[in-house]
């Protein structure tokens, strides 16, 4: 079928949610749907929603009111403009976002994208459709494949989601009710998704899942591989020059995984290991299941496989019953482990999870002082990393065109953003670079050593 109709799939939350939009994209190109930037000339919208903190839902509706009118200035114009839900909110929601806003037209769940173009098929034909239910079939094989223009549109960097789902049921998290149980992809499936992206120009993945060191795939044998496993079949894939996998849960940090932090030369020593607390009280009231001593114990061995290794963290700040000592173990725990950067939320209450309806919460003014002093110690370690890197010598994944004429933009293995004077056939290959100045977001340098003509002509350029 030849493209004629535009999709415009806008993302909000996690990297599962891009990589599922890019899926969403790729299902419907088949049945005629070229993906486009621009809202305004879109025929199909689809919000790809994010539930984890409070006012997702309004947001989402504020979105929908002013796709409302869109909606019916294209009518005006003759078109027809179709609106998908689509994500978590869409999954917890349901029925509910047909009943109070009626410009949507399909509310569909996270397990369910690669039935969109029978789904849409509906409502051409005159259907407001729901279906958010945990189907038998699997979703990952039935998705189309990215075509190798879409790969190469999206970069040299690709997140692959592996795992889906969570069975730790923290007090405060409504993942394992919007994305379900624990599944994981078989290792020779996600093999193969990574052999076409690295064959179509990607150097880098990322692989993906809520608690993606849960990772159990089945390897050919039929027994279930871990993590560690797999990054070491991917590790093998010609083209693939660097690994990185997240989010990972402190429990699930095995010997297998850590080793490979030592020995698999392409995972990337920078490791998202979240925390929430650093008082075991308030780790016992998450039910994270460890313990403060637990996770510094886990980050000694990370360390020792791997001495360059740098850290990162979540912190959520006012869990109910949260006191000013529990709160300066948090603190503590960050002085004590030294992050590169962490992303620190104040707690909200989400209904359906078991800490919403506990009584002493925290109020929003403690809230929020609390995550302006654990944010300016976090910047504090953050700044005090990079400037690290003055005057040193460090690997840059080359990744596209940069701000000035004869500028390239890359990333450095702690995913810090370099600009350097490199020749355009460089992209995609990592190059050792000396930093000579450290901005504010960005890092300077420039090549430590002149690309030779084999070198060049191994890019490709
Ligand atoms: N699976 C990961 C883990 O165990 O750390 C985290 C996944 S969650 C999508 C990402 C982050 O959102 C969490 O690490 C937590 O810091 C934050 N978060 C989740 N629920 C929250 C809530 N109710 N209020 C505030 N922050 C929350
Ligand atoms: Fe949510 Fe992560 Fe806890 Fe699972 S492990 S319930 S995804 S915070």
């Amino acid at each position: 079928m030849s493209e004629t109709r535009k999709v415009h799939v806008k993302s909000f939350g996690c990297q599962m949610n891009v990589y599922d939009s890019n899926r969403m994209a790729d299902t419907l190109a088949p049945a005629g749907y070229a993906e486009t930037a621009d809202v305004a000339e879109a025929d199909l919208v689809i919000l790809n929603t994010c539930h984890i903190r409070e006012k997702a839902v309004e947001k989402v509706y504020s979105e929908i009111g002013r796709l409302r009118v869109l909606k019916q200035e294209a009518a005006a114009q003759g078109r027809r403009l179709t609106i998908a839900v689509a994500g978590c909110v869409a999954q917890a929601e349901g029925e509910e976002i047909i009943r109070r806003a009626g410009a949507v037209d399909l509310v569909v769940g996270s397990q369910n994208y690669h039935r969109l173009p029978g789904l849409i098929a509906r409502v051409q034909a005159g259907e407001r459709v729901v279906d958010t239910e945990f189907p038998l079939d699997d979703k990952f094989a039935a998705l189309a494949p990215p075509r190798r223009e879409a790969i190469a549109q999206r970069g040299i960097s690709a997140f692959v989601t592996v795992q889906e789902g969570c069975d730790k049921f923290c007090t405060f998290c409504v993942v394992p009710y919007t994305r379900g149980a624990e599944l994981s992809r078989p290792v020779e499936q996600i093999a193969a998704e990574v052999e076409r992206l690295a064959q179509a120009g990607v150097r880098e993945v990322t692989l993906i899942g809520q608690n993606v060191n849960a990772y159990h795939g089945e390897d050919l044998s039929g027994r279930p591989a871990t993590l560690g496993q797999l990054l070491r079949r991917l590790g093998d894939v010609p083209g693939i020059v660097r690994l990185r996998y997240t989010t990972s849960h402190p429990r699930d940090m095995d010997d297998e995984l850590i080793a490979a932090h030592g020995d698999l030369p392409a995972l990337m020593p920078y490791v998202h290991l979240p925390v929430q607390s650093g008082s075991d009280r308030i780790l016992a009231a998450m039910n994270r299941r460890h313990t403060r001593q637990d996770y510094l114990d886990v980050i000694a061995r990370l360390r020792q496989s791997r001495g360059d290794l740098a850290l990162t963290s979540d912190f959520i700040v006012g869990f109910p019953g949260e006191s000013e000592d529990d709160f300066r173990a948090t603190l503590s725990l960050i002085e004590e482990v030294g992050f590169a950067t962490a992303y620190s939320f104040m707690y909200s209450p989400r209904p359906g999870t078991p800490a919403a309806e506990l009584e002493d919460q925290v109020s929003d003014e403690e809230k929020s002082e609390r995550l302006q002093r654990l944010q300016a110690l976090v910047t504090r370690q953050w700044r005090a990393f990079n400037a690290g890197f003055a005057g040193k010598t460090l690997e840059v994944l080359l990744e596209k065109p940069g701000r000035l004429p004869g500028q390239l933009v890359g990333r450095t293995p702690y995913l810090q953003t370099v600009q350097v004077v490199a020749p355009r056939g460089l992209i995609g290959s990592p190059v050792p670079v000396t930093i000579t100045e450290v901005g504010s977001n960005t890092l300077f340098g420039t090549l430590a050593e002149q690309p030779s003509m084999s070198d060049l002509a191994a890019a490709g350029a």
